[in-house]
């Protein structure tokens, strides 16, 4: 009955005349696969009522392990469209999901391998939000911890060559007052 239906519309469709009267016969092309897709099961997918599959190759999106980021900032450097930005000191890396155009270059680039591209996509927002990740505590404190003794260790080498340099002059000075003079 439903087939029957369809071909009644197809054939009221195809005697239709266009503008200049002339039968527009174009629509029986598509009469054998319409009439197909009749016995088909649909090609759409319930989504989000059911799980997304995703072609083979799908580039997916960007994820970091934020963790074992080192706040070097290659990646962004390496972005063609600018979307990722990096705060050391507040142990901070960020993506505009929006700028992103899953080129993976980043991937390539991080010497971490903290970054990767996983298959699927985030959730659909309506808002240009960017995505902010943020270090651990104990990792920021780690970090913290680390500035502070190479910053020490630096002030020590500062410190040391001053005073070579100071005990180096004063020994110049010392040197020239008990020469005899000529
Ligand atoms: S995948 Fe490409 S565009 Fe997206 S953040 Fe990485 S480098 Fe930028
Ligand atoms: S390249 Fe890797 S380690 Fe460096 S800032 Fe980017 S995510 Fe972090």
């Amino acid at each position: 009955m439903l087939d029957y239906l369809f071909l009644q519309l197809i054939h009221a469709l195809a005697v239709q005349k266009d503008r200049k009267g002339v039968p527009n016969m174009g629509i029986l092309q598509y009469a054998p696969q319409a009439l197909k897709n009749l016995f088909l099961p649909p090609v759409t997918t319930s989504y989000p009522f059911e799980p997304a599959t995703y072609p083979e190759g799908s580039r997916g999106h960007v994820d970091i392990d934020i963790d074992n980021c080192i706040s070097c900032g290659m990646c962004t450097r390496a972005c063609p469209s600018n979307a990722l930005s990096v705060d050391k000191m507040k142990g901070t890396w960020t993506i505009n999901r929006f700028d992103c155009v899953a080129c993976g270059f980043c991937v390539e680039k991080c010497p971490k391998k903290c970054l990767s591209m996983v298959i699927g996509y985030e959730t659909p927002n309506n808002t240009k939000s960017e995505a902010v990740y943020q270090k651990s505590p104990e990792v920021l404190e780690r970090e913290a911890k680390q500035r502070a003794e190479i910053a020490a260790k630096a002030a020590a080498a500062a410190k040391a060559k001053a005073e070579a340099a100071a005990k180096a002059k004063a020994n110049a000075n010392s040197q020239s007052e008990t020469e005899p003079k000529a």
